[in-house]
């Protein structure tokens, strides 16, 4: 059958029902919806619908709270701490946002650390915003341990997204986001459900062997770092600053053994902000264009973020295109 299409609001109306019935707070919802659709009208469909059975599964399983209320800490002029509360991590960088801004308006830059938070999204949709207003934006996310370190044997590391937003003169951000694994788990089991390979030095089996199977990597085996011992480095550091710092689990030390389903891991976040108008030299926006158009000229076709962003041009146009199957297991839910 062939898909539709749908309207992001009409999608956001199609998701929110959904949360709510599974035990969030209307602006948990809210939240969460926008995000999903975010994601699907993106493009970015690895995070978007597909993801709705594993919210949904960690909400009935009681995994995570989805009427949460975040608290924060003002704990030093540059740094602000917010305890999710064993809720998602959007909905407390959503009431912290403010204050991180007033912050980082008032130092040149500033770190919120979210702890105890659930995140099962792209971290995009969370630092562009900040771009558009004229911040550069760091953020990582840990995960579950499902990652090998470089020379190891067994998973330590989680799938460790880490994403840095620009603001540029043209007005369009600069932005990547990446998983710090070979592959982020969303397309592991997508290739899985499509019974595709993957490519060669994505994961390893249950024992410890190359394999290039998503269901052996998924059921028992492992994912590898991107780039051998370098990527391993920066997983790491996404495990430090998202664990360590901010007060969080690391991605091996939290056990939801006892909650079927739960696809949502219980770590942390960390987001650094700062304020492209103290960049030295000619403005910030000017000078990141700069880099645009060099490597333009050096014959880079593509940059990070800029597929996403004429997916975003199109299905903005056109409406997001859904298959009757989606459409099917969202009414299910
Ligand atoms: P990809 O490898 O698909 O893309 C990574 C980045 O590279 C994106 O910014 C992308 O831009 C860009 N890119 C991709 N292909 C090219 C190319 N040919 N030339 C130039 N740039 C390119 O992402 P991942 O699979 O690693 O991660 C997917 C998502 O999964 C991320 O959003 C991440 O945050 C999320 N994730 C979330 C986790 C969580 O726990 N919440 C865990 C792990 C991952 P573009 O977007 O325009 O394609």
């Amino acid at each position: 059958m062939s898909q539709t299409r749908i309207a992001f609001v009409d999608l956001v109306a199609l998701l929110k029902p959904i949360f709510l019935r599974y035990g969030t707070s209307e602006e948990v919802a809210q939240i969460l919806a926008i995000n999903c659709a975010l994601c699907e009208r993106d493009g970015a469909t690895s995070h978007g619908i597909f993801r709705m059975r594993g919210y949904v599964d960690s909400l009935s399983t009681g995994w995570v709270d989805g009427k949460a209320i975040p608290v924060i800490e003002d704990v030093a002029p540059a740094f602000l701490r917010v305890d999710a509360r064993n809720g998602f991590a959007q909905p407390a960088l959503a009431m912290a946002r403010d204050v991180l801004v007033e912050k980082t308006l008032k130092n040149g830059i500033a770190l919120l650390a979210i702890r105890h938070s659930h995140h099962l999204s792209a971290l995009w949709p969370d630092l562009e915003p900040f771009a558009e207003q004229g911040f550069l934006a760091l953020s990582m996310v840990n995960s579950f341990a499902c990652t090998v370190p470089h020379g190891g044997h067994s998973a330590v590391f989680g799938t460790n997204p880490i994403a840095f937003a620009v603001p540029t003169a043209s007005g369009t951000p600069l932005v990547f986001d990446m998983a710090t694994s070979s592959m982020a788990n969303g397309d592991v089991q997508i290739a899985a459900r499509e019974n595709r390979l993957l490519p060669e030095g994505s994961g390893l089996d249950d024992a410890g062997l190359p394999t290039q199977d998503p269901k052996k990597i998924l059921n028992g085996g492992a994912l590898l770092p991107f780039g051998g011992h370098k990527g391993s480095s920066i997983s790491m550091m996404v495990e430090l600053l998202g664990a360590a710092l901010t007060g969080g689990h690391y991605s091996f030390e939290f056990d939801w053994s006892g909650h079927a389903g739960a696809a949502t891991p219980h770590t942390g976040q960390l987001i650094i902000l700062i304020n492209a108008k103290h960049s030295g030299g000619a403005p910030f926006g000017h000078r990141a264009e700069v880099l645009v158009d060099q490597m333009k000229s050096a014959g880079v076709t593509r940059l990070p973020g800029e597929h996403r962003h004429r997916t975003r041009l199109e299905t903005d146009r056109n409406g997001i295109p859904i298959t009757p199957e989606e459409l099917a297991g969202l009414s299910q839910l």
